[in-house]
């Protein structure tokens, strides 16, 4: 049996910060010397970054998953001690002279390109600047810091709600939906602004009114404080690229990256909407259609009305029940059928591990990764939801792998269906398809970590790359041939068929066209923003005519009065200027799916030189390079481009 840690959050908060107080000690022994050499300094500085970086890991994991309540708080603790340290870091000039004095140029390519990028980067947070520009630059990230936590809080914590007290106004809506929503002793029912509120009402309501009401305090969200917010945080970010020596804060954030400048990023964006517009403009037609069924003198169709007229057109036109499409995923098939795959595709076994694993709650899995004889890594799959846990679906490292050092370790967080709890614990294909996109990170965080330098391991890969393997990977979950290995129905055994699959997709690829040109809206304000002089992006006036231009340049919906978008886009302070990266990562993404187009995905040949070129050498040559070495040229838009104008 695997041992489920008992501990108290003093000796978690001690084993949490053990790897810190390690790099704490190293700090000044390399800085000291005397040796300025590759095994004197940089083998030094990598386990500095592989301490600082397990206390991170186990501090960012914890503070996510751990069942008590008080353990996650000290993670939490945890977490703030290593940024502080990371942060000081990045601005300690007698480290960067330490490094900067290693001589590398008779060393391997891996060694040269690790001391450049660490180097790069310690240029990047302003280390080489004046005393009195390094204090500013401490000043902005710890304000910015600051900042950023509020225009997040004012988001999340701004949750508004739509009143009505006729309950034939939910009509449309799921019968737990309605269930969960009686009304109060004043004979009011109430609809907040919460996801698991907003996106059912959104999808199924009739009522149009409710629905432009609740959109409307939707798009509100955080409209009384965001946009001074904002307004410091992009005043900010001016001032340090300037600072840096940049134009502005999209040409600094995107210096490192694969798209390279705000110039690059900009001409990125256009040339997505232009392919995506005409494809945009007919699905508006049909779903102007399909409003006039209901209101026949319609001539426009609202930003309201359009998630819940894509639902009547799938159903309509598409005939793809949801309900009928998850009696084949039954969730302990889908995993064991993504084990298989991933273990063919990659050659590799996985090797539960029973004995010597501990783990944070009974239910996770532990897997060694192996192949032959040789361990590869470890993997923890943490799948199910519990009180306290993270919400969402994502790959968190616990060790960054470091060849011949320590091996990778990686854990998938999920929320799906319990068989424990539910029987049978069917999933929705869209929970499918998660399944397999996280497991893609996993992959590339275990395949990629055998790299002798931290900073190359796994998925640390340019930004906008990240998404592209696991983007690509959603295929094997789409593909009629890869589902027929373990989608069968939970009843009769039967496969799923084919010409059910081809409705499946048919049905995903209604509303690309809107879809896609919503996120280029997206795109176009996160990187406007941080390319404009923040002057004229005043809170009122300035932020919303801007907003207002860059709706209706891009997409076929008319503005809402009463809204102000800007002011809860919560990626604004995550993403900056790359919102871009989502579409970015997917022309990479299609690209990568080429060479499969003709011996299908299970082709060994294929999957093996996949892995060889692109995931195994993690961030340790440009993604661009890892690409051109698996296609055997430059990447290019064909792919994505046959994706946006293709039926299914
Ligand atoms: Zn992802």
């Amino acid at each position: 049996m695997k041992k489920e840690s008992k501990k108290s959050p003093e000796t978690f908060a001690l084993e949490c910060l053990a790897g810190l107080e390690r790099a704490k000690q190293l700090r000044p022994q390399i800085i000291a010397g005397p040796a300025r050499t590759i095994e004197g300094t940089l083998r030094e500085y990598n386990a500095l970054l592989m301490n600082a970086s397990a206390s991170n890991a186990q501090a960012g994991l914890m503070s996510e998953v751990h069942p008590e309540e008080a353990i996650r708080d000290a993670a939490r603790e945890c977490e703030q001690e290593v940024s502080r340290f990371y942060s000081d870091l990045a601005l300690d000039r007698d480290m960067y002279d330490a490094l900067a004095a290693v001589e590398v140029s008779g060393a391997d390519a891996d060694t040269q390109r690790f001391h450049a990028h660490t180097l790069r980067d310690y240029r990047r947070a302003g280390v080489d600047r004046s005393p009195e520009i390094r204090a500013r630059l401490k000043a902005i990230d710890e304000e910015l810091t600051k900042l950023g936590q509020a225009f997040s809080k004012n988001i999340s914590e701004d949750v508004r709600s739509i009143e009505f007290a006729d309950s034939k106004r939910l009509a449309g809506l799921p019968e737990d939906f309605i269930a969960a929503h009686k009304p109060d002793k004043a004979g009011m029912i109430r609809v907040t602004t919460d996801y698991p509120d907003y996106n059912p009402f959104m999808t199924y309501a009739v009522d149009d009114e409710l629905r432009k009401q609740l959109y409307i305090k939707f798009r509100s969200r955080g409209d009384q404080q965001n946009e001074e917010v904002l307004h410091s945080i992009l005043e900010l970010r001016s001032e340090k690229a300037h600072l840096l020596g940049y134009a502005n804060w999209a040409d600094y954030v995107t210096d490192d990256k694969m798209i390279g400048s705000g110039a690059k990023a900009a001409e990125f964006i256009e040339k997505v909407w232009k392919l995506a517009a005409p494809r945009a403009q007919e699905d508006y037609a049909e779903l102007l259609r399909q409003l006039r069924t209901v209101e026949p003198g319609a001539t426009e169709v609202c930003d309201w009305q359009k998630t819940w007229l894509e639902h009547g057109v799938k159903i309509s036109r598409y005939e793809v029940d949801a309900s009928v499409v998850r009696q084949y995923f039954p969730y302990e098939r889908v995993l064991a059928g993504l084990l298989e795959i991933t273990s063919e595709i990659f050659d590799l076994r996985y090797v539960a591990v029973e004995g010597d694993a501990e783990v944070w709650h009974h239910s996770v899995l532990v897997y060694d990764v192996v192949r032959g004889t040789e361990k590869l890594g470890r993997i923890y799959l943490d799948m199910h939801p519990r009180e306290g846990k993270y919400k969402h679906a994502a790959q968190f490292p616990l060790k960054d792998g470091v060849r011949g050092v320590q091996l990778p370790e990686g854990v998938l967080v999920c929320n799906f269906t319990d068989p424990a709890i539910n029987q049978p614990a069917l999933m929705e294909h869209d929970d499918v398809v998660t399944m397999f996109h996280e497991f893609g990170h996993l992959m590339h965080h275990v395949l990629g970590g055998h790299q002798q330098w931290i900073t190359q391991s796994g998925v640390a890969t340019e930004w906008d790359f990240v998404e592209a393997p696991s983007q690509m990977f959603e295929e094997w979950a789409w593909n009629a041939k890869t589902l027929a290995r373990f989608a069968r129905h939970h009843e009769t055994g039967e496969v799923i068929p084919a010409e059910l699959v081809a409705k499946m997709r048919r049905a995903d690829k209604f509303g690309l066209g809107t879809a896609t040109v919503q996120q280029i809206f997206y795109a176009a304000i996160s990187l406007g923003f941080h390319r404009a002089d923040p002057k004229s992006l005043t809170p009122g006036a300035g932020q919303l005519a801007e907003i207002q231009r860059l709706q209706k340049q891009y997409t076929p919906f008319a503005f809402v009065t009463g809204t102000k978008f800007h002011a809860s886009f919560g990626h604004l302070v995550g993403y900056s200027a790359m919102y871009y990266t989502y579409q970015w990562s997917l022309v990479i993404a299609k690209d990568l799916l080429t060479p499969f187009e003709q011996l299908g995905l299970m082709d060994k040949a294929t999957t093996f030189s996949y892995r060889d070129h692109v995931l195994a050498p993690g961030g340790s040559r440009d993604a661009a390079e890892l690409v051109r070495n698996f296609l055997g040229r430059e990447y290019d838009f064909a792919a994505y481009e046959r994706y946006l104008v293709e039926s299914a």
